[in-house]
C-alpha cells in the first residue's frame, strides 16, 4: 500500500512538473510574437510624497494580453523571458515606450512626471545600456530627470563592483536608481554605503505584516533607518489600508505606493485619475 501511494504520489508530481513546464513552452513560443503583434502594454501606478501628499513620480509596469493565451501576468511571464533572454528585446520595448510616454504627457501640457521602470538581471549585463537609454531619452527630447531605474537586489550585489560602475554610468547621464523590493534579498550592508542609489524600495511582504507582526514592523523600521543613515530616500510598496498608511508615516519614510492610493492603470485613465484639470499648474494631492 505505501509503495502504491508513493507511485501515485509520484506520477501526480509528474503530471504537475510537465503541465508546469508546458505552460512554460507556451508562454515563451507566444511571447515570440508579443512585440510584433503590439500585445505588451505598460501601466502606471502612482507614488506619493508622505509630507507634502505629493504624486512624485508613477512606476511603469508592464502587462500582456497575449492573442493565443489571454492575460498573463508579469510575475508569470518575466521570469520565463528572463531563461530564455527574450528580456532583454522586452526590456528594449520598456523603456522606448515608457520615454515615449513621458514626451506624450509633456506634450500634452501635463506637469513634468518621473517614471520609474524595472530592470531585469539579464539587461543589466548588458554593455550598451546606458547608452541605449541615453540615446533613446535624446530622441525623444526628455531629461533624465524624468526616468528612473529599479534595480533589484540580484542586480546590486551579484557582482558589487561592476554594480557600482554601471550605476555610476546611469548617474553620469543623470538617472536616479532604486533598490526594488528591499529586504528580500542578500543585500551586504557594507556595499549598500557604496552604491551611489538614491531610493530603497520596502518590498510590500514586510508593509503587508507589519501591522500583525512586529519582527515586520522592526524590519521596515530598521530600513528606513538605515536609509536615513545612508542619505537614501525610502518608498513603502504595497500599501492597502489606512493603517498601513499612518504606521509607515510615522515611522519617517518618505514615499508611499499601493492599491490604497491608485492601482496600476492604463495612461489615458492615469491621466483622469491623477492629473486633474487644475493640475497642470498644482498637483492633486492625496486625502
Ligand atoms: P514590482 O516591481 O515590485 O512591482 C510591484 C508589484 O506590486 C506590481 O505587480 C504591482 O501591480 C503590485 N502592487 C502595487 N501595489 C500593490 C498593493 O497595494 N497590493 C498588492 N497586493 N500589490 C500591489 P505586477 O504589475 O504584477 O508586477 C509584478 C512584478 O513583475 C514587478 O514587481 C516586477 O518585478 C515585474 N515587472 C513588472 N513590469 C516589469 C517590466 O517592465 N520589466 C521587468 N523587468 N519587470 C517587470
Ligand atoms: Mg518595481
Ligand atoms: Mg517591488
Ligand atoms: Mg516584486
Amino acid at each position: 500500500r505505501a509503495k502504491q501511494s508513493g507511485r501515485n504520489r509520484f506520477a501526480m508530481f509528474t503530471q504537475e512538473m510537465q503541465a508546469h513546464s508546458t505552460r512554460v513552452l507556451l508562454i515563451e513560443n507566444a511571447l515570440h510574437s508579443a512585440l510584433e503583434n503590439n500585445e505588451l502594454s505598460l501601466h502606471y501606478q502612482p507614488q506619493f510624497s508622505l509630507s507634502d501628499k505629493k504624486l512624485v513620480a508613477s512606476e511603469a509596469l508592464i502587462r500582456w494580453n497575449s492573442h493565443s493565451l489571454g492575460r498573463v501576468s508579469p510575475g508569470e511571464f518575466i521570469p520565463i523571458a528572463e531563461d530564455s533572454g527574450q528580456i532583454v528585446a522586452i526590456g528594449e520595448w520598456v523603456i522606448t515606450e515608457s520615454i515615449r510616454q513621458i514626451r506624450e504627457w509633456i506634450d500634452l501640457g501635463y506637469p513634468p512626471l518621473k517614471v520609474a521602470i524595472n530592470l531585469s538581471y539579464a539587461q543589466f549585463q548588458e554593455p550598451d545600456l546606458a547608452n541605449f537609454i541615453a540615446q533613446t531619452l535624446e530622441a525623444c527630447r526628455v531629461p533624465s530627470s524624468l526616468l528612473e531605474l529599479e534595480l533589484t537586489e540580484r542586480i546590486a550585489m551579484d557582482d558589487p563592483e561592476s554594480a557600482i560602475e554601471v550605476i555610476n554610468a546611469f548617474h553620469d547621464i543623470g538617472l536616479e536608481t532604486s533598490i526594488d523590493d528591499f529586504g528580500t534579498g542578500y543585500s551586504s550592508l557594507s556595499y549598500l554605503q557604496k552604491l551611489p542609489v538614491y531610493k530603497l524600495k520596502v518590498d510590500q511582504s514586510f508593509v503587508r505584516n507589519m501591522i500583525n507582526d512586529e519582527n515586520n514592523l522592526s524590519i521596515v523600521s530598521a530600513i528606513i533607518a538605515l536609509a536615513k543613515k545612508l542619505g537614501m530616500r525610502t518608498i513603502a510598496e504595497g500599501v492597502e489600508t489606512q493603517e498601513q498608511l499612518d504606521k509607515i508615516t510615522s515611522l519617517g519614510c518618505d514615499e508611499v505606493q499601493g492599491y490604497l492610493l491608485g492601482h496600476p492603470v492604463p495612461p489615458d485613465e492615469f491621466e483622469q485619475h491623477h492629473f486633474s484639470n487644475e493640475s497642470h499648474s498644482n498637483q492633486r494631492k492625496i486625502g
